[in-house]
């Protein structure tokens, strides 16, 4: 399906809006401005504009936007209109907390499968969450037409388990361990290293210190 090519960053920004708009329409608004948005998402003004252009809407001068119509078209573009399986492979202690996340409350995106090589943990259902024996992989997630995959394996296999998840057909990966993994052109890599986010954090904060101390 070809849809509007917006930029990374603009696409990261829409589930703010999204989830934003939806407080409005919980809150009885009908319109909002640029610099009210701006205000309550610490995006500024001219972003949240050029933003909305990319899919040709819908503002008013003098009136803003309309919250209800700006919120249907965030949820097709946002898919939320339709609900996203995902897989998680690895149930150790990160892919329980996962399991236990409700992703739902938020979003329109659950975990339907996991999967596991531990055959104490295979079979079972975890957090409402069938695990599945890894030799199931490919049958489940073709017959459940599941396209995006959650790594939470140690990093000695994840890229073995990297190319079956593409030979299952995959089109996206959202990976938690700090290797970077290879895949064809055509899936998508979301990294997500949290020893690595926390110590970014941990640095900008003592070099943050030093230059108070410095001054
Ligand atoms: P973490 O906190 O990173 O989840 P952990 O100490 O709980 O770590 P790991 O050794 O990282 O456990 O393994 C995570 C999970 O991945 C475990 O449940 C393990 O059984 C599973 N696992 C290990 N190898 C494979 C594999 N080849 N295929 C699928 N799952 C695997």
């Amino acid at each position: 399906m070809a849809e509007t090519k917006i930029p990374r960053a603009t696409a990261k920004r829409l589930p703010i809006y999204y989830r934003y708009l939806n407080i409005l329409l919980d809150a009885d608004k009908k319109r909002v401005s640029s610099t009210e948005l701006s205000e309550a998402v610490k995006v500024d003004s001219a972003t949240i504009r050029r933003d909305f252009s990319y899919f040709g809407a819908l503002g008013k001068r003098g009136y803003g936007y309309d919250v209800e119509k700006l919120l249907s078209f965030f949820k097709k573009i946002l898919n939320q209109d339709t609900l996203t399986n995902v897989a998680l492979i690895g149930v150790g202690n990160l892919g329980h907390a996962l399991l236990n996340f409700n992703f739902h409350k938020n979003s329109n995106v659950r975990i339907s499968a996991a999967f596991d090589v531990n055959e104490a943990i295979a079979n079972t259902v975890q957090s409402g969450v069938p695990v599945y024996p890894m030799t199931e992989l490919k049958k489940q997630l073709m017959e459940q037409q599941i396209e995006i995959a959650i790594l939470t394996v140690p990093t000695s296999v994840v890229q073995n388990i990297t190319d079956e998840l593409v030979d299952a057909n995959v089109k996206g990966i959202m990976n938690f361990t700090p290797l970077r993994i290879s895949v064809p052109e055509t899936v998508r890599v979301q990294n997500v290293d949290l020893t690595n986010e926390l110590q970014t954090l941990i640095y900008f904060i003592e070099h943050y210190g030093e230059q108070l101390g410095g001054s």
